[in-house]
């Protein structure tokens, strides 16, 4: 208790905007989960570094937010310290190179792109994200991911080239090892105006033909070897449902969660079709989404 208050006058008088009991609602795609104990919302690189060596300092557990689109947070919140990256703004441009601080929407920064007629990235639009987090999962579609862009990642322990970053399936050094990505310098082809934005309607225009709507994750599940959303459907889970949370009838690998929704009903669905999977068909489903906060008693259905 001490710990976390001498942490947060050590923020006040740095100047750094924190929440206590901060709900987390509607800050994650599924909108379920509690709230977080003390969010913290560093708006500079220096803000950010002084945050996290006072973490590290005070041993205190914490863990990074970004737009919440890969996050299944628990209904009991989160016991700790959240460093939200929502603050984090601004988009420069210096010949190919658009360096963006990780919590502008992917949206913002693809306009940004698309006006400085750069692009090569359209295919990341609709992925309502921030630039940080699709950076640090290595998101992807369409057989591109987002680190293929990546010149530099400017986070909280230092400055990684491309080669150091560690990307590989929906993961990167940044989201192992805990580490924040403060901003990201994008190496980008030259691209026509107009021929960038039919890319980004063309490909906003296939993920409208294969995404279920309402409030998901996106893909709960990886393609390892294999096309989770085939294999679900092949164990005739499609509309599946337990509680507020359904196995989309569109695409096996989402699960939509209802206005009635708990995070607790999402994780039994997602216990129960890892359960089903593994004795219909022998595989074992790894998760693609992550848990925020704790889910120990929710495992069973
Ligand atoms: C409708 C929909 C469509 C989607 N489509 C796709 C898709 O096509 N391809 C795909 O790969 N994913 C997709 N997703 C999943 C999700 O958008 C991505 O995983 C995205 O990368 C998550 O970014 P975020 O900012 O929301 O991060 P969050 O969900 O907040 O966090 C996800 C992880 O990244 C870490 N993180 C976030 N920000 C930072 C940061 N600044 N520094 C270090 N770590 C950070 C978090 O700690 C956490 O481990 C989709 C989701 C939805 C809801």
């Amino acid at each position: 208790m001490f710990k976390v208050e001498h942490f947060v006058k050590n923020l006040e008088q740095n100047a750094v905007r924190y929440a206590r009991d901060f709900c987390l609602k509607d800050k994650n795609t599924y909108q379920t989960g509690g709230r977080a104990k003390l969010a913290v919302f560093p708006n500079s690189i220096q803000k950010a570094r002084f945050v996290f060596d006072e973490i590290k300092n005070a041993n205190l557990p914490y863990s990074v937010l970004g737009g919440g689109s890969n996050l299944l947070v628990s209904d009991d919140g989160y016991d700790g310290v959240l460093v939200c990256s929502h603050d984090l703004k601004g988009l420069s441009v210096s010949g190919n190179l658009v360096t963006c601080m990780a919590g502008e929407r992917v949206s913002d920064f693809l306009k940004f792109t698309l006006l400085s007629s750069l692009g090569g990235v359209e295919f990341l639009s609709g992925i309502p994200a921030t630039v940080g987090g699709v950076v640090a999962m290595n998101a992807g579609c369409f057989g591109k991911n987002a680190g293929d862009y990546v010149s530099y990642v400017t986070s909280t322990s230092g400055i990684y080239s491309f080669a150091d970053c560690g990307f590989d399936y929906r993961t990167s050094r940044f989201k192992e090892q805990k580490d924040m990505i403060l901003s990201v310098c994008f190496n980008l082809e030259n691209v026509e105006y107009e021929q960038s934005e039919s890319k980004s309607e063309y490909f906003l225009k296939l993920r409208k033909g294969k995404q279920p709507k309402g409030r998901s994750c996106g893909s709960v599940f990886k393609n390892d070897g294999y096309v989770a959303g085939k294999v679900i459907e092949s164990c005739a889970l499609k509309g599946y449902q337990i509680g507020g949370a359904k196995v989309s009838e569109r695409h096996a690998n989402f699960i939509i969660a209802d206005k009635t929704a708990k995070s607790q009903d999402v994780k039994k669905l997602i216990e129960f079709i890892k359960r089903t999977v593994k004795e219909k068909k022998g595989i074992s489903l790894q998760e693609e989404i992550e848990y925020l906060g704790n889910f120990e008693d929710e495992n069973q259905s």
